[in-house]
């Protein structure tokens, strides 16, 4: 007679940031936890998995064999607090993901196992060392193939989320200053198998898709000829769904690219701009911004929009040199130019950077009680002491060109002149959608920040919160 497999069950929870709570206040909870579906697709079957989505479902103690946490830097606190009250009740921590990877030896602090890296290789490993009762403290991976990486499980997803996601690359060679997407994926660019970036595609319930890549295009012929299988793939497919996904400028050189990309549905690109000013762009290292130089930028959005496709200008306020002056240019530069969808976040120094190495060594950081002050680290908030003006200074005018930035009138001219660009009704309508997603994201985190803050008292009068 054979005796049945012991049964587990494993609870993953997508923390959020308190400082910025709920979907449509955390640009990072637009699409679903990736990471912790991954690791459900690798759990193996005599395992209930379940997953507790902080965006949508408030946290409610369960009783579960195992608790696994995915981490960002402004979500880790929330981690290390719901690990804390578990251990408490002897149930096993494990904690993964980019800021547990970047900051092992503190995430062991709260946790009782910390995986360093990405999961494929590991995580049957740890599941089989708990079940044998020998959980071993680190799980350090090499950067696996990624290949054959397993679809997520979208069925534990919670279902409001609008955007489905899927991946078909991991890794970045380049090296950009403020970026840590290269100390944790690598940079060696690993690339998906097709025909299964294809298949989650289609089998996601989802009219809108984000593909999570860090950049779909890569800058090698091989990445560039599974960019475009994969976009033949989809539109041979004949699923009718809408995508965007980030590339970098170099997309605009490769015409047939962007032809495959409009007909599998693509309807916006996110393009890391950062600056049009070249001495930053250089402190930076974004060097594929240099190579295609300030003075293309707009030739890159005018083939973009040829495709019908909306351009997402990711740009950012404080990098080293930026004063008052120069952030309300870049503001004006936005404004002005053909990006469709505007996104223009406070400089970051996030750990695993090199630019948090660097402000760290020049003695620039303004909130070094970590773990607690991490929650500062969200692109809203200034933590580093900007070299041409003060804090207050800094926050003043990125909240003052939020406002002109994000003023419904010039969304709306923004909307009107996408529609010119691009001829495309569906592609205006996700633009200006788009739009009024991130000025929720921004002004929401604003007040939050403000109530939150006492570091900047003078602005909540000031701005005149009530008005937004
Ligand atoms: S910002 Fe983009 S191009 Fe630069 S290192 Fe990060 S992923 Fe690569």
């Amino acid at each position: 007679m054979t005796s049945k497999k012991k049964t587990y069950k494993l609870l993953l929870i997508n923390p959020v940031n308190k400082r910025r709570q709920g979907l449509k206040l955390d640009q990072d909870s637009i699409y679903p936890p990736m990471g912790l579906g991954i690791i459900a697709a690798l759990t193996p079957p005599h395992w209930e998995v379940e997953i507790l989505d902080e965006n949508f479902t408030e946290f409610e103690y369960k009783d579960v064999d195992l608790v696994g946490f995915t981490s960002l830097t402004a979500t880790v606190n929330r981690c290390y607090e719901l690990s804390t009250e578990y251990r408490k009740n002897k149930i096993p921590t494990v904690i993964g993901g980019i800021h547990a990877s970047m900051l092992p030896e503190e995430a062991a602090q709260f946790t009782d196992t910390v995986v360093v890296g990405e999961a494929e290789e590991i995580w049957p490993k740890l599941i089989d060392d708990f079940e044998k009762n020998r959980l071993q403290k680190f799980y350090k991976a090499k950067l696996p193939s990624i290949v054959n990486s397993p679809s997520p499980r979208i069925d534990l997803y919670h279902p409001d989320y609008s955007f489905g996601s899927v991946q078909t690359t991991r890794g970045c060679p380049m090296s950009c200053e403020f970026c840590s997407v290269h100390t944790f994926n690598g940079s060696k660019y690993r690339l998906r198998s097709v025909e299964k970036s294809v298949e989650d595609f289609i089998n996601i319930d989802k009219e809108r898709i984000y593909i999570v890549d860090d950049n779909f295009v890569g800058y090698s012929k091989a990445a560039r000829n599974h960019a475009l299988e994969f976009f033949k793939g989809v539109a041979a497919s004949g699923v009718q769904k809408q995508w965007g996904g980030s590339a970098s400028m170099n997309i605009a050189e490769d015409e047939e690219l962007l032809e495959y990309a409009a007909k599998s549905g693509c309807k916006l690109i996110f393009l890391g701009i950062e600056s049009e000013i070249i001495d930053q762009l250089k402190q930076a290292k974004k060097k594929v911004n240099l190579k295609i130089g300030v003075d293309k930028y707009e030739e890159v959005y005018r083939k973009i929009h040829k495709y019908e496709i909306s351009v997402l200008g990711a740009f950012i306020f404080g990098l080293d040199n930026d004063t008052p002056e120069t952030i309300y240019n870049r503001a004006s530069y936005i404004l002005d130019a053909d990006i469709d969808i505007i996104q223009a976040s406070v400089l970051t120094p996030l750990p695993g950077t090199a630019l948090f190495k660097r402000f760290e060594q020049e003695g620039r950081l303004l909130h070094t009680n970590f773990p607690e002050d991490w929650e500062r680290y969200n692109y809203a908030e200034v933590v580093f002491q900007p070299n041409k003006m003060t804090p207050g200074e800094f926050s003043s005018s990125v909240y003052e060109n939020w406002e002109r930035l994000y003023e419904i009138k010039n969304l709306k001219r923004k909307f009107l002149r996408t529609l010119k660009l691009t001829n495309n009704p569906t592609t205006a309508a996700w633009a200006f959608s788009s739009n009024l997603q991130l000025r929720n994201f921004v002004f929401e985190g604003k007040k939050k920040v403000l109530q939150l803050d006492e570091t900047f008292p003078q602005l909540g009068s000031k701005l005149e919160l009530k008005n937004l």
